[in-house]
């Protein structure tokens, strides 16, 4: 569980994210929608605890972790820009943090392969990051953090570089492996169809507040304002 109690942040006089209150359920997969500059990205940065807020709470599992560091927090998270390690091969990349968090041998090699063929990446294996494409780049993102197995997923845009296709099949798989271990997952997205398709919940934001937070076909059929409406009346 993660809630968010009157979170503020700011850069400098702007508010980022303000007044906001979330609660998201453990096991729930819930989308931050909204349109860029939203501060959705901030959202997941401040659940990793990559970002401090300015006033608020913060309470993941029924602990304040407002100062608990983004290594004692239990996400795994992929960034907009991936950050894989440049010097390593895809299969190192994917596995790094499982060796570091003293992972057994057999097992990470059976979480390797099963990430590998989850995201058709199998050929790719020991490639470097700048022998990929875009689209593969951030299939090794999320292969690398869908082995860490956290009780907290936080995907930000993270099929945005693929085509129509393979986007389908990611988003299928993506489901897939959330309903196989049972994590939390908040994933940030500008794409509707995928909102719809992925999210238990939507919480659609504008400029940092909160707009409208509920089940999809409602988010759909019965916008509670006029940004809402007109954000899903709109094509995205
Ligand atoms: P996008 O869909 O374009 O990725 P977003 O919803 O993820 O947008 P954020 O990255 O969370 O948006 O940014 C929210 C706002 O905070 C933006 O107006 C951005 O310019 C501002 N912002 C983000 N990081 C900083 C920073 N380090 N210093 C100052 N302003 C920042
Ligand atoms: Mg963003």
């Amino acid at each position: 569980e993660i809630i968010f109690e009157q979170v503020d942040k700011c850069y400098g006089k702007n508010y980022v994210i303000k007044d906001f209150n979330l609660q998201i359920k453990d096991g729930e997969r819930i989308i931050l929608l909204g349109p860029s500059g939203c501060g959705k990205s901030t959202t997941l940065r401040i659940i990793a605890g990559l970002e401090d807020i300015n006033s608020g709470n913060l309470y993941m599992s029924g602990k304040r972790v407002n100062d608990v560091p983004c290594g004692e927090r239990n996400v795994a998270m992929v960034f907009q820009n991936y950050a894989l390690y440049p010097h390593m091969t895809v299969a190192q990349n994917i596995t790094y943090g499982l060796k570091a968090h003293k992972i057994e041998k057999g097992e990470i090699k059976k979480r390797l392969d099963e990430a590998l063929e989850m995201l058709d990446l199998v050929e790719y294996a020991q490639r470097t990051p700048k022998q990929l494409s875009g689209g593969q780049r951030q299939r090794v993102a999320l292969a690398r953090a869908v082995v860490k197995r956290s009780p907290y997923f936080l995907l930000d845009e993270p099929l945005s570089n693929l085509d129509a296709q393979l986007r389908l099949h990611a988003r299928k798989e993506l489901v897939k492996i959330h309903e196989r271990y049972h994590q939390t997952l908040v994933y940030v997205t500008h794409d509707q169809i995928e909102a719809m398709t992925v999210g238990h919940r939507i919480a659609l934001l504008n400029k940092g507040e909160l707009q409208m937070i509920d089940h999809p076909s409602v988010i759909y059929n019965r916008p509670a304002n006029i940004f809402t409406a007109k954000f899903i009346g709109s094509p995205s």
